[in-house]
């Protein structure tokens, strides 16, 4: 068994496309075991994501992620980095495969409705950044 930390991003937030995330992780076996909607401030934002602090898009990427609120929950289940990766689809919706939540719902390279772990080291990173002991289903 694995986790790896999920966000529905605020475009996904806004449009009206929670339930249809969370479908499509229920769905594929990834099961929810820490939940809560939350609206980052710029710091949490480049804490987050610190990792491309360098990148020409780190500023846009932090506004647009505290430019309204966001779901960020934990799932668990087999291989849950990877299979989750795959169902988000690839960075870019253009290259995202046929059936993934970015090719079907992202409006932008930026703006790609989902965030899911890379690795193992991110995904504990990333839980411990959102939830503590008591807010994660043992
Ligand atoms: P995430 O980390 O959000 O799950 P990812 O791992 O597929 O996405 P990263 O390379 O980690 O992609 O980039 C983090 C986020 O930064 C992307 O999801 C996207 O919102 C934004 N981003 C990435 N590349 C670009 C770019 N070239 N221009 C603008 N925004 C970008
Ligand atoms: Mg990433």
């Amino acid at each position: 068994m694995e986790r790896t930390l999920s966000i529905i991003k605020p475009d996904g937030v806004a449009r009206g496309i929670i339930g249809e995330v969370i479908k499509r992780l229920e769905i594929n076996n990834l099961k929810i075991v820490a939940m809560k909607m939350l609206k980052m401030d710029t710091a949490l934002a480049q804490g987050f994501y610190a990792v491309h602090k360098e990148r020409p898009f780190f500023d846009s990427l932090t506004d647009f992620m505290t430019s309204g609120p966001v779901v960020v929950m934990v799932l668990e289940g087999e291989n849950a980095i990877t299979k989750y990766r795959e169902i988000m689809g690839a960075t870019d919706y253009r290259e995202a495969a046929e059936g993934t939540i970015r090719k079907d719902f992202a409006t932008d390279i930026e703006k790609n409705v989902v965030h899911g772990s890379d690795s193992p080291e991110t995904a504990a990173f990333e839980i411990s950044y959102f939830f503590n002991r008591f807010e994660l289903i043992v």
